[in-house]
């Protein structure tokens, strides 16, 4: 079983921010985190849940909680650990001390993904991050003492963008040696302050994305989806879920799927703390399943099943070279043009 557990507190808000996080509201991080406990503890009792594969602690900025508040859930969590269990957890560069890192580490952290989003001081701004790159090669220096395998995140596609300024950035990311890096176009999502703001002018109207997968895939780092790329260390937990595989999602808005019914916790996070255990559900038809896998699929290197496209549209897309065939299974060749083939074959 795969377990996603959302930290919804951020120190400030960026302005293309669309994820459920919430500032000044650091006075509830005990209380939201009973509230987890008790969420976390009625979901594994009630699924029955004896082994967990993967761990992702998401936010949020979740290395803005002080390690001790994670004690009583690794407590609770890592007697279900399977062996070589990936336990992940989002950070940001400004907010990473020393001290979280280590404790973190013995607890049995052995992933972590920095939200480092860009390399120059003027993107940041633009972007609204808090930290600047004297933060992120310090944070990063400390973060290599305690853990191999790190993720960054980085943001394209901005205004500020240039071919060569990416390039600059990439090689910024690869010079720190790094095996995984996930890669996000811009885009102004609403319920962000760009899109309140009508900021549509921090997006480049150039999209970058084929420089990105080229520039990488150039330096060995493979595209195994949209927007990750790995030299070998591919991130376990995201896998599962483009494979189907079921997970929990605990906390304020967080997603579970069982079988064929989704919940996410309400997205408030005071609401959230009086009633962890109220849950938003939704049945999902068959059918739903269907194109949810086909558009993953297509999306990554899971692939799709054969059968769950139609085959009259696959042939066309097999003369045009746009998917191949391995095993009875259908792989996109371009995953930046999956989300047309997943409407086209289904
Ligand atoms: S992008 Fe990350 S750090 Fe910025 S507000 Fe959103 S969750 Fe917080």
């Amino acid at each position: 079983m795969h377990l996603y557990i959302h930290i919804p507190f951020c120190d400030s808000k960026c302005g293309y921010c669309a994820f459920f996080s919430e500032v000044n509201k650091l006075e509830l991080i005990a209380p939201y985190f009973t509230a987890l406990k008790k969420d976390l503890l009625h979901q594994l009792n009630s699924y029955n849940i004896k082994n967990i594969s993967t761990i992702f602690i998401g936010g949020g900025t979740p290395n803005i909680v002080d390690s001790s508040y994670y004690y009583e859930l690794f407590e609770i969590l890592l007697p279900l650990c399977e062996k070589n269990c990936e336990i992940n957890m989002e950070s940001n560069p400004n907010l990473l001390k020393k001290s979280w890192l280590l404790e973190l580490q013995s607890l049995g952290l052995n992933r972590l993904s920095m939200g480092v989003q860009s390399f120059f001081t003027d993107k940041l701004q633009l972007l609204e991050r808090q930290h600047n790159q004297k933060d992120i090669y310090y944070a990063f220096d400390l973060a290599r003492t305690y853990f191999d395998n790190i993720s960054l995140d980085i943001i394209f596609d901005c205004v500020l963008d240039t071919q060569e300024r990416l390039q600059t950035e990439l090689e910024s990311a690869l010079n720190l040696g790094v095996n995984h890096l996930s890669a996000y176009s811009l885009s102004v999502d609403s319920h962000s302050r760009f899109s309140l703001n009508n900021r549509h002018d921090t997006c480049s109207t150039i999209s970058y994305a084929s420089f990105v997968r080229d520039f990488l895939d150039s330096q060995g780092l493979k595209q195994y989806e949209v927007s990750n790329y790995a030299r070998n260390k591919k991130c376990l937990h995201n896998l599962g879920y483009w494979s189907g595989d079921e997970y929990l999602g605990i906390g304020a808005s967080a997603v579970g799927r069982i079988g064929t019914t989704r919940y996410s916790g309400i997205n408030k996070i005071e609401s959230y703390i009086h009633n962890p255990l109220q849950k938003r559900i939704e049945n999902l038809s068959s059918k739903e399943l269907e194109f949810e896998a086909v558009f993953l699929g297509l999306r990554s290197e899971i692939g799709v099943q054969k059968e769950l496209c139609k085959a009259e549209k696959l042939e066309i897309l097999f003369s045009e070279n746009m998917i191949f065939e391995k095993q009875g299974r259908i792989y996109a060749n371009d995953f930046f043009l999956a989300d047309s083939l997943a409407l086209y074959v289904t």
